[in-house]
């Protein structure tokens, strides 16, 4: 029986099941109820991706690149560089949202939001090797 990870690093491992939410040992992953939710970190089911196939980041779970520059007051030397732009390392499926919490940017204080050069919204999922613009809600550009 597979096993499967979780983001935080928890792996459901079938042979143990998960005695916090009385789910006996040998329980597949894909007979665990729906309202299961990681012991951990408490995320769903939808997060959760088998442990082996694809590449995978050293957790374990798939990641991709992407670059992401800052403009005027977001710019920041270690997390978000203006001039050429800092990688960072996401999990697949990771959207915009997700990136600027990564970053610890308050999602207020970002008016625009391009991917490639055109605007997108929080909601964009990213994609391996995406260029990714913030801008401000003030400053010049
Ligand atoms: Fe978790």
């Amino acid at each position: 029986m597979e096993k499967y990870q979780c983001r935080c690093q928890y792996v459901y491992d079938p042979e143990i099941g998960d005695p916090t939410q009385a789910i006996p040992p040998g329980t597949p992953f894909e007979k665990l109820p729906d309202t299961w939710v990681c012991p951990l970190c408490g995320l769903e089911k939808k997060f959760f991706v088998k442990k082996e196939g694809k590449p995978t980041s050293e957790s374990g779970h798939p990641t991709i690149k992407v670059k992401v520059k800052c403009f005027s007051t977001l710019r920041n030397a270690e997390k978000c560089d203006f001039k050429d732009g800092t990688e960072h390392e996401l999990f697949e499926g990771s959207n915009v949202h997700d990136l600027v919490e990564k970053l610890e940017i308050p999602l207020e204080a970002i008016m625009i939001v391009f991917v490639n050069h055109k605007e997108v919204d929080f909601q964009t999922v990213l994609k391996n090797g995406d260029h990714v613009a913030l801008s401000p809600k003030t400053g010049a550009m």
